[in-house]
């Protein structure tokens, strides 16, 4: 299957109201190239380095989403590129990309990363921590910052039990933020989950927003 096919399977296969990100993570330019020409407009990268490489030999009407962990000392060189940083991890890392994107004079969109899998990633927030910091309402000290949703990722493993209840931990998660009045959030509507293996799941799960790199690039090239 060319990345051609895929993107257009793809395309086809995705319900009305889910969003595609083509993770291009350690691919070369010309395989963004190929998707964007099958109409791919949306795309990820994990790494701030590899981003900044590839933005200026890219389409500009690319929407380019970080899903990576972002290290302190790399936020100001990626704020003003991103459509949205889908993996913020921690209220420190949260807070410097509102103050880098105040002093740069742009809002920044984010998701917030919940941490729900077994021994995947270390990173992200447990979903009562999370629930913490909104209903304590230290999202309101934001000055140049949109929390727009969560992200989250499923163990890695075969047992599709496990993986459906990892995607149903962060969609309660997501729900319960989204739906209480109180909080009063506007334009919380995107709960990123599922990658190349777990996607169909993710959707049933209430994912609207999936993440796929080798499905459609193959293995990753360096
Ligand atoms: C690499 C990556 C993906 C894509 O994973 P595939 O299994 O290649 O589809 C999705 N989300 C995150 C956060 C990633 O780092």
């Amino acid at each position: 299957m060319s990345i051609t096919s895929e993107i257009k399977e793809l395309h086809a296969e995705l319900p009305e109201g889910v969003r595609l990100v083509a993770v291009s993570k350690f691919h070369p330019v010309e395989a963004v190239a190929e998707a964007y020409a099958a109409g791919q407009r949306l795309f990820g990268e994990s790494r701030v380095q590899e981003l900044l490489q590839k933005i200026p030999l890219c389409p500009s009407d690319i929407q380019w989403h970080f899903i990576g962990h972002l290290q302190t000392n790399k936020v100001r060189q990626l704020i003003g590129k991103t459509a949205l940083i889908e993996s913020v991890d921690s209220e420190r890392l949260l807070e410097l990309i509102d103050r880098e994107s105040e002093r740069a004079g742009v809002v920044t969109r984010v998701l917030m990363q919940v941490h729900v899998a077994r021994e995947e990633t270390k990173f992200g927030f447990w979903p009562e921590e999370l629930l913490d910091y909104f209903k304590a309402r230290r999202f309101e000290n934001l000055k140049a910052t949109h929390i727009c949703g969560v992200m989250g990722m499923a163990s890695n493993t075969d047992d599709v039990e496990r993986v459906r209840a990892d995607f149903r931990a962060i969609a309660d998660v997501f729900l319960a933020i989204r739906d209480d009045s109180e909080l009063g959030l506007r334009g919380f509507d995107t709960i990123s989950m599922g990658m190349s293996g777990d996607w169909p799941i993710a959707v049933e799960e209430g994912s609207n927003l999936v993440r796929v790199g080798t499905r459609i690039f193959g293995l990753r090239q360096y």
